[in-house]
């Protein structure tokens, strides 16, 4: 089904693991006792605490995550398309509980860099020896005029899963056939680059199957966005891309497609020449650093946490590990799976630095997969590694790459299949 660079990929990524430490911890330090401190539950930090305590059971771990239970953004779009329901992405904090690990479920609203402490909204304090921070992303609301968290009552960005997730479903069913959904898709970096395209599709899957007259328009910030050949492909077959009555349009923002106002008592956004209403607005926000990673001081000049790439160390606080989303982890882009890979990378490297040893030089991967529609899937994989020379996370050439153009009917199949293999997998791996 794959090209040669593709087998190469699945060949490297068990390698990957391994070069790590991760795969059984072969080659792990023992940290002989210690506090790590992990704030946030998502696929970051429930990776690094469930590896940490894994790695070295006399590591004293707690993870402080604000919601008592977690949904995956990943497999979300399937909801907001009527394909799966909201309790199949939900996750509980059972299963790290039962690694050992100390499941604290509060906010975390100050992190003392030199005291070594971190501090909870309700009153708690927690002393680390190290800390890893992984609070995801906040939304940057001012970027658009007239938008503000409160008009996400009306307006679901859906970008963080649960309640807003629901809340753009039921929007979809509520409108009339003939109506337009509006999906304003963001500037990079944002998280999950191929998840609006995907967002998009699904919608128009719903739409298609029970209000066909009606219409999504995604207006973008961008003038190209990720797998745009695979979605376009996939919306020719699908939804009439490309003709009059195509079911999805994609103004670029060079054609006018960025939207600078929101009037949302109106249902209705603004770009430099135009006016729209929708009958239904995802408006997708500008994206920065979880409002944490700000508060303790850990955000560069571009609103994300600067890191040594190797241990995933702040540049600003030493003692202090950033990764996932809050990160500026680049070239890995932002999604679960670069999350749960530098998760592992982290937690080898705290227990590395908290024995005295070395930290290894790590390899990384990510696949990100996006359903388009009935049956059909397609994905992006790399591989990558550590150069040491200027902090930077590299591809490696030839591992990895796009599902091919000319795949057949039923490799798009499979790959739903592998997609969803993948979403068991990678939610029993961060919290299992
Ligand atoms: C629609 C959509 C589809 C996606 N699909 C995919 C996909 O197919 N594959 C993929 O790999 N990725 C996908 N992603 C991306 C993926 O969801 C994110 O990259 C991933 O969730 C990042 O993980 P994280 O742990 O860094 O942050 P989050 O998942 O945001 O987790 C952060 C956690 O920290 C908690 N927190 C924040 N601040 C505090 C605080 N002060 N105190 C305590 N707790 C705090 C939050 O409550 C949250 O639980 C998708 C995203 C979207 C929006």
């Amino acid at each position: 089904m794959f090209e040669t660079d593709r087998r190469t990929f699945v060949k490297l990524t068990g390698g990957a693991a391994v070069a790590a430490g991760i795969s059984g911890f072969p080659h792990i330090a023992k940290a002989a006792g210690g506090k790590v401190v992990v704030v946030g539950g998502g696929p970051a930090g429930a990776t690094a605490a469930k590896y940490i305590k894994r790695g070295d059971a006399s590591v004293d771990v707690t993870l402080i995550e604000a919601n008592p239970e977690y949904h995956t953004c990943f497999m979300s779009n399937e909801v907001i398309g009527g394909e799966r329901s909201i309790d199949s992405i939900r996750v509980s904090y059972d299963g790290l509980k039962k690694h050992g690990v100390n499941v604290v479920n509060d906010l975390v609203v100050g992190i003392d860099p030199v005291a070594k402490k971190v501090t909870t909204k309700g009153g708690q304090t927690f002393a680390y020896d190290r800390c890893v921070v992984a609070p995801g992303i906040d939304f940057n609301y001012g970027a658009i005029e007239g938008h503000s968290e409160a008009a996400t009552a009306t307006i679901p960005h859906a970008w963080k899963a649960g309640p807003q997730t629901v809340l753009l479903r039921k929007q979809l069913e509520a409108m009339p056939d003939g109506g337009t959904v509006i999906v304003v898709a963001p500037p990079e970096p944002f998280r999950c680059p191929p998840g609006p395209y995907e967002r998009a599709s699904m919608i128009a899957h719903y739409l298609k199957a029970n209000k066909p007259k009606s219409k999504v328009l995604i207006l973008d910030a961008k003038d190209a966005f990720s797998k745009q050949k695979l979605f376009e492909q996939a919306w020719t077959k699908f939804y009439g891309f490309g003709t009059p009555n195509s079911m999805i349009e994609w103004v670029a923002a060079g054609k006018n497609g960025k939207v600078s106002k929101l009037h949302a008592a109106d249902m209705m956004v603004e770009t430099d020449f135009d006016k729209i209403k929708g009958d239904v607005i995802n408006l997708i926000p500008h994206q920065k650093a979880g409002k944490i990673a700000f508060d303790a001081d850990l955000v560069n000049d571009k609103g994300w946490c600067g890191v040594n790439k190797k241990t995933f160390e702040s540049s600003k606080h030493p003692g202090i590990h950033v990764l996932g989303d809050a990160s500026d982890a680049a070239t890995m882009p932002k999604s679960a799976y670069s999350a749960n890979s530098q998760a592992k990378v982290a937690a080898s490297a705290v227990l590395a630095l908290m024995s005295g040893k070395t930290p290894a030089n790590p390899s990384y991967i990510n696949t990100c997969y996006s359903v388009a529609g009935k049956d059909h899937c397609f994905s992006v994989a790399a591989v990558y590694k550590y150069n040491d020379a200027e902090n930077k996370i590299v591809g490696v050439e030839g591992a990895g790459g796009l599902s091919p153009l000319d795949a057949s009917e039923s490799d798009r199949k499979r790959e739903l299949m592998f997609a969803h293999s993948w979403f068991s997998n990678v939610v029993k791996d961060c919290w299992g």
